[in-house]
């Protein structure tokens, strides 16, 4: 599904590397979680393959299904099947959320030849998944994000992603900030939308998202590499242990 090899990327204004060979392959049907202590590169990872610009690729490659997607622009990035659950996810005024959802449904749909959806078809649909994420209609007529709380913002990236159907999804510390409950609904939200021609890759700082949702593989992200891939007893260690033992036995 993802194929990753050694990715180089530095700010474009700044002499500053910041990923430095990064490999990495998520199959479909599999989960991958990325952990590793705060500034090693995760989010730049995934701003990197969503095409957020102010970065520079110096070095490597990134394939979704053979093609190169880093010379994609971000939309036909994610026409190919990728998308991004932001660590921040981003209000957008005066633009209602289900206006948002249906636009970017349809743009995507038409990008891969399917007919768009019907406005009683979309409701439908986006009523039934706002529902499973209790999102409630109200939420739903609102300015994207808009005075949402924390974990409203992160159940709203998550019914995006219901929404979109993507091939590769990449969440980033959609854990971070909420509640256990919240938690709780992101994950079933995500555990639904596990399917054998998906595939996933989860950055968390935390094991305990893990918890909910059972990863197939488990990396540890460190000063821009991968210095340590295991199953999901790698990130019980981190929990018990901290990142300070995985860094001493790689240097
Ligand atoms: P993580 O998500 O693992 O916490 P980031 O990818 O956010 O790490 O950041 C990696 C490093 O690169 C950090 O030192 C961060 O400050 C720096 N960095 C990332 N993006 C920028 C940027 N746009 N401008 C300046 N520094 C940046
Ligand atoms: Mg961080
Ligand atoms: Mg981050």
């Amino acid at each position: 599904m993802l194929e990753i090899k050694n990715l180089h990327v530095k700010l474009e204004d700044e002499d500053k590397q910041i990923l430095k060979g990064v490999d990495l392959k998520v199959e479909a049907g599999k989960v991958h979680a990325i952990m590793g202590p705060n500034g090693s590169g995760k989010s730049t990872l995934s701003y990197v393959l969503s095409g957020r610009d102010g970065y520079e690729v110096t070095e490597g490659s990134a394939e979704l299904e053979g093609e190169d997607i880093l010379e994609l622009e971000p939309e036909e990035r994610a026409a190919a099947g990728m998308f991004l659950a932001f660590q921040y996810p981003v209000e957008i005024p005066g633009v209602g959320n289900m206006t948002f959802l249906r636009t970017a449904v349809n743009a995507q749909r038409k990008a891969r030849g399917e007919e768009e959806l019907s406005a009683s078809e979309f409701l439908k649909i986006i009523r039934a998944k706002a529902k499973t994420l209790k999102i409630d209609a109200e939420m739903l007529k609102r300015p994207v994000n808009v005075g949402f709380s924390g974990g409203e913002k992160k159940r709203n990236e998550i019914l995006q992603m219901a929404m979109l159907e993507p091939k590769l999804c990449i969440l980033d510390e959609t854990d971070s900030g909420l509640d256990v409950d919240a938690m709780k609904l992101v994950a079933e939200g995500v555990n639904a939308l596990r399917d054998e021609g998906r595939g996933f890759l989860v950055i968390t700082h935390y094991q305990r998202l893990l918890d909910h949702i059972k990863p197939d593989v488990v990396h540890i992200l460190a000063n821009g590499r991968i210095v340590k891939t295991g199953g999901p007893e790698l990130a019980l260690e981190v929990e018990n242990n901290g990142y300070a033992g995985i860094l001493a036995e790689e240097a």
